[in-house]
């Protein structure tokens, strides 16, 4: 399990000067106190829970400290497992318009682009976001391969990471676009044509050590149809797709697919890809194919509602239309029974103005119900990671990742932008002040 190991392998790092000593196997436990639980399985609370953490590994979850125990007494807040978004771009910084997005690919400094990013993770970790899935660096190479073994090492702080490197798209669909054509510019993306080359460029990522393919299904073109729904080009063919999709998983990788329009989850779902991103046109045909084989969702809906009205505003009205039909998409998929994962394409909205948790309210305006919402950013998005029972969870046995937040998240979610105590692999990342 290549992406397990990638998160697990922290102890054993070439890097021991920079990195924590483990505690010493008599070190006394540390017992987290808090006035309630939230198991995120069942639903429940236990009421005046106690979590005893051993190292970076949860030992027991009950209601007594033992005896010689470190005691955290976090009062009168709920505990729940650290939260887990599975669609960011910690490289990115905002792009509602194309401007923003030109500005930072072709202007920005790489080691500018990587600081920025060393701000991102810790804005996350410090929100309650102890594992993050990384959708691609959008013209920045395999930075984000970089800081997962930077984050890995210790030597800066950050969520738990799986990362994609650049974004696989076909030649000609992925800005920077329509520039002089007799001067080379900057793609955001990894372009790749004919199931050779893409089965090559899968290749050549991997080597680079990344745990995720990302590919755009599809991207430019798009616009209404008469029933409501988004529709635009694909950007592959079908002997594209099923080239990348077979020669990731040989590889034991797994592929997330971009897709806005019902053309382009269309594709994606046929190729069998592991993930739809954004799924912001999918009928309630597609939606059982997509639950029949177990391909989740990674719906995004905060950074939909960022980009509208900006997009729109420079001409790309169609954007104002989105959130209709994504909101429609996401009732079919629910109503299927596809596996809703927590994502908010963090970096397509500035990491310094929006909490990627406000992605919990959006949730619950579109019809999920506050405990769907949880466990769409702890079981369920664990589950997509390939990292169940590990993280997501707060029980014997799991990595000791723990959020604390003042307040009901069941009553209501808003509760959870206010995370005032972090734990990540049993270090306290951020405690509330007395
Ligand atoms: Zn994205």
């Amino acid at each position: 399990m290549k992406t397990a190991l990638a998160f697990a392998a922290l102890a054993t790092l070439p890097c021991a000067p920079l990195a924590a000593l483990p505690p010493p196997a008599d070190a006394p436990p540390i017992a987290v106190k808090a006035a309630r639980l939230l198991d995120v399985k069942s639903g429940r609370y236990v009421d005046r829970a106690v979590v005893v953490v051993r190292g970076e590994v949860i030992e027991a979850v009950g209601t007594e400290v033992p005896a010689g125990a470190r005691v955290i007494d976090l009062g009168d807040r709920t505990l729940l497992p650290g939260l887990i978004d599975t669609h960011t771009h910690v490289l990115l910084q905002g792009d509602a318009t194309q401007a923003e997005y030109e500005e930072q690919i072709l202007k920005e400094y790489p080691a500018h682009r990587v600081a920025r990013a060393v701000r991102a993770l810790k804005i996350a970790l410090e929100h309650g976001f102890t594992g993050m899935r990384d959708l691609e660096t959008e013209g920045a190479s395999y930075d984000d391969v970089a800081l997962r073994d930077a984050v890995n090492e210790k030597v800066i702080p950050g969520p738990r990471l799986q990362v994609a490197g650049p974004a696989l798209s076909t030649t000609g669909t992925y800005p920077i676009l329509h520039f002089r054509p007799d001067w080379k510019f900057p793609v955001g993306v990894q372009t790749c044509d004919g199931a050779d080359g893409c089965r090559r460029a899968v290749r050549e990522q991997l080597s680079y050590g990344t745990d995720w393919v990302k590919v755009y299904a599809n991207t430019g073109g798009l616009h209404t149809t008469p029933d409501g729904y988004i529709d635009s080009p694909p950007n592959w063919t079908r002997e594209e797709l099923a080239a990348v999709v077979s020669e990731a998983h040989a590889r034991g990788s797994k592929v997330a697919a971009h897709a806005t329009s019902d053309t382009g989850a269309r594709i994606a779902v046929e190729a069998g890809v592991d993930s739809i991103e954004h799924g912001d046109s999918i009928r309630p045909e597609l939606a059982r194919e997509m639950a029949r084989k177990g391909i989740f969702l990674s719906p995004t809906l905060t950074v939909t509602t960022y980009v509208a009205e900006p997009r729109a505003k420079e001409g790309r009205r169609i954007w104002a239309e989105i959130p209709k039909s994504h909101a429609r998409s996401i009732a079919n998929c629910r109503r299927a029974g596809v596996r809703i994962a927590f994502g908010t394409d963090a970096g397509g909205f500035p990491w310094t103005e929006i909490n990627q948790a406000r992605e919990f309210e959006h949730e619950v305006r579109v019809g999920m119900s506050p405990l769907e919402a949880v466990r769409s950013a702890t079981t369920v998005a664990a589950e997509l990671l390939g990292l169940g029972g590990k993280i997501g969870v707060v029980e014997k046995g799991a990595w000791a990742d723990l959020v604390a937040v003042p307040g009901d998240p069941l009553k209501d979610v808003a509760v959870l932008s206010r995370v005032d105590f972090v734990m990540k692999a049993g270090e306290v990342v951020r405690a509330p002040v007395p």
